[in-house]
Parts: structure tokens; C-alpha cells; sequence
């Protein structure tokens, strides 16, 4: 087939498409005027960004991929300084229970690729300092990056069974593997904001007020009637906006920054709290825990085959005698951490779909278009977030859709019903689809 030939189907295809956009649209009765006049609106609340906002961004991406690829050469550097067997040759006459040396082995990579890791975080700080973003000072965030590394340290019993395994089991460790992880993921989902949250941040319930009731009311509209609805003292060390929802069971909660409530007017507080209701009842913390088990079975059966075959292939350079040696610990490491960088994309499309539908029915919630289309449109204002991202850096780690798009979503909402004439009744589901067409 030659080049004219082959492009024929394609040009037939998209004719095709814009034809049924063009019929979907007009039996919608959504015209080529209300398109424009979103994105006339969108453009006045997302001016072109300024100098600063745009190096800002730029400034992220670059650490985002810097950073990654110090930690990988920091990795690289304890496998090949061969970090593993000297811990492990060091404990060999004074330590005799063998995942007590596993767990001083995890426990000596973790504080080395911390220490490693800290130039380019320093970067990082000084860069929110610099933009003004920051409020911390030099010493709360030591002592954050020492939490950082202390919570990373208690996963050293997970490294001593999964070594214990190895060694019993050889090529099916990962079965055992993964149960352990499941129920561990499940067990710290429920722990997480009562144990570790309060280790960086102040949380007290949302008073008593206008607010507290207007959450309370659009609880009951989403079917999560009374959830627990807390502020943190996120200015204690950012200047920046965002509330999320976390934990399961019990610990399931609400939490607004303290620096939203004292920027945002309420009704965009609303708007905020809507997405993250939204969140909360379509159970997206525990639809997250469930992927994230697959993921992680994924990973180790990945991981169990990948291991000998990268052992076998360096073991002479770097003392190590075979994958179920636990001298190959940073080799290991090294490697689960390549993985988890290599299926960004796939975890950030999750995400994405995620929030998506946190947007859609968040104003279903709040049923507040303008409101949330301003609220959005205030991450742009006051941290900085790029309203337009490069696609391929959307499609590698945005957990987010581009900023321009919920904030067109929003309009659309808001723009397509007068809020009277709306409320209570169900939205038509053109405002909802029409963005993904374009
Ligand atoms: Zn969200």
C-alpha cells in the first residue's frame, strides 16, 4: 500500500468522528457559541501563565527526572561498592539469627540512599523557600526528612521474609510475598492517618458552623452522611492549597489544609470539599488499596523472575552469591525501584480516572460549577500549577487531569443550568462528556 493509500482509512475515520462529535453536540444543544464561550471563560480564570509560573514548573520537572536518576546512581553505587556484602560479612561473626542481618542490612541501605538522596531534596526546599511557598525552616525539615527515613526503616521485616522465602522457596517467594503485602497494605491504609500523619501534622475537627453544615449537607446528597471532617496545619510548613481524603474503616476521614480554609471563600471550600466527598463515597481509598495489591503481586512475580537472572549475570563483580543472598539487598532494591518508576504511567492513568470521576460527581455534590471552576482555578494562582502540562509528562506521572480541564468541566456545569433552576435534579451528561471530545 502506498503512503496516499494507506492515510485514505484514517482520513475517512476522523471525517467520520467529527461528524458524530458534530451530531452528539447538536442534539445536546450545546453549540459551537457555548464551546467558546467556556474556553473564553476558562482563559480569563487560567491567564497565559507569567515568567515565574512557568520556570517554576519547568524547574519541578526537571528535579522530578534528576531526582529519580541520583537515587538510581546512588543504588548503583552501594551495589557496586558492595555495600550489601560488607554489612552482611561484617555481621557474620556477631549476629547469628539471620533476619536480624537482613533487617541491619535494610536498615544501612535505607540511611545511606537517604543520605544520598538529600542535595537534590535540598534543591527542592530551597526552590519552595525561594517562590515563597515554603514556611518551614531548615530544622523542621531535617527532622521531616529523618521521619521520611525512619518510616522507610520499618519496612525491614518485610525485606527479612521476603529473604527468608527466597532461600525456602526459591522462584515462588512471591506467592507468600504477597499475601504479607495485602494484608499489610490493608492494615497501614487503616493506620496510616492515626499513626503516621500525626507524626508530621496538627489535625482538629472542622468547628462548628455556615461551613461545618454546608459539608454536612452535601454529605448526606452523596450518601456519606456525618464523615469525619478534620483540619490540618498545613501552614506550619506550605503556603500552598489542597484537602484529600485517606484512610478505611474507621479511620476514614476528610481533611482540609488549614491555608484552603484561609484562602478560598467558602463556597469554593465547598466545591473542594464536594470533589473529595465524591472521593470518599465512590470508596476510592479502598478501590486504591485493591489495585495497589494487584500492583504489588505484579511486582514481586516481575521481580522473582528478573532477580536470578540480573544475579547470576553480576553476582562474580559484586559478591553476591545468589538472588536469595541477602548481600544482593540493594541490587534488589535497585531494581523494585526501576520497576515502581517504569509503571508510573499505568499508576498515574488510574489516578487520573480516579479524580475524573471525583470531578464529576463532585458537582453532582456541591452542584456548584462556578464555585469549583474558581477553586481550581486558585491551584493556578496560588501554587503555581501549570495549567497546560506537557501531554507526555500528563500521560508519565500527572495523578491529576491538566488544571484547564477540570476547570472547563466545572464551567460546563455551571454554565449549563441556572443553579435554581438545577438543583436537586439530575445533570445532563453532555457537560460531563463534552471536554474528552475535543
Ligand atoms: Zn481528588
Amino acid at each position: 500500500m502506498n503512503q496516499s493509500n494507506r492515510r485514505l482509512p484514517w482520513a475517512a475515520v476522523t471525517v467520520a468522528c467529527l461528524l458524530a462529535a458534530t451530531a452528539a453536540l447538536a442534539q445536546s444543544g450545546v453549540t459551537p457559541t457555548a464551546v467558546n464561550l467556556v474556553r473564553e471563560v476558562a482563559d480569563i480564570l487560567l491567564p497565559p501563565p507569567n515568567p515565574d509560573v512557568v520556570a517554576y514548573n519547568r524547574a519541578l520537572y526537571a528535579l522530578y527526572f534528576v531526582r529519580t536518576l541520583w537515587n538510581f546512581a546512588g543504588l548503583w553505587l552501594i551495589v557496586t561498592w558492595g555495600l550489601g556484602p560488607s554489612l552482611m560479612q561484617a555481621m557474620a561473626a556477631r549476629v547469628r539469627w539471620e533476619p536480624a542481618k537482613v533487617m541491619a542490612c535494610w536498615v544501612g541501605v535505607v540511611v545511606a540512599a537517604a543520605i544520598w538522596a538529600l542535595p537534590w531534596r535540598l534543591v527542592g526546599y530551597q526552590m519552595e523557600r525561594a517562590y515563597g511557598f515554603a514556611t518551614l525552616g531548615p530544622g523542621l525539615w531535617l527532622a521531616d526528612r529523618a521521619r521520611d527515613a525512619f518510616l522507610a526503616c520499618l519496612y525491614a521485616p518485610l525485606a527479612a521474609l521476603a529473604y527468608h522465602w527466597m532461600k525456602r522457596r526459591r522462584g515462588d517467594w512471591w506467592l507468600p510475598m504477597s499475601a504479607v503485602t495485602g494484608i499489610g497494605v490493608l492494615v497501614m491504609a487503616v493506620l496510616w492517618p492515626v499513626a503516621v500523619d500525626p507524626l508530621y501534622h496538627r489535625f482538629r475537627p472542622l468547628e462548628q458552623g455556615p461551613l461545618r453544615a454546608g459539608i454536612e449537607r452535601m454529605a448526606e446528597k452523596a450518601g456519606a452522611p456525618d464523615p469525619e471532617v478534620l483540619v490540618m496545619d498545613s501552614g506550619s510548613r506550605t503556603t500552598k492549597l489542597n484537602a484529600y481524603v485517606t484512610g478505611i474503616g474507621p479511620t476514614k476521614r476528610i481533611v482540609i489544609w488549614d491555608t484552603t480554609l484561609a484562602k478560598l471563600p467558602p463556597e469554593q471550600v465547598l466545591a473542594i470539599v464536594g470533589h473529595e466527598l465524591a472521593h470518599y463515597s465512590l470508596n476510592h481509598v479502598w478501590v486504591g488499596c485493591v489495585l495497589g495489591i494487584l500492583g504489588a503481586i505484579l511486582i514481586f512475580k516481575l521481580l522473582s523472575l528478573a532477580l536470578p537472572r540480573i544475579t547470576r549475570a553480576t553476582f562474580r563483580v559484586h559478591g553476591i552469591r545468589a538472588s536469595w543472598d541477602p548481600a544482593g539487598l540493594p541490587l534488589a532494591l535497585l531494581l523494585l525501584n526501576v520497576v515502581l518508576f517504569l509503571q508510573s504511567p499505568i499508576e498515574s492513568a488510574v489516578s487520573r480516572t480516579f479524580e475524573r470521576q471525583a470531578d464529576a460527581r463532585g458537582l453532582t455534590i456541591s452542584e456548584n460549577g462556578i464555585s469549583a471552576a474558581r477553586a481550581y482555578a486558585a491551584f493556578y494562582r496560588h501554587d503555581y500549577a501549570d495549567p497546560d502540562p506537557p501531554p507526555a509528562l500528563v500521560w508519565w506521572f500527572y495523578s491529576h487531569p491538566p488544571l484547564r480541564e477540570r476547570v472547563e468541566r466545572a464551567l460546563w456545569y455551571g454554565l449549563s443550568v441556572s443553579p435554581a433552576a438545577g438543583r436537586g435534579r439530575p445533570r445532563p451528561a453532555a457537560p460531563f462528556t463534552l471536554p474528552e471530545v475535543r
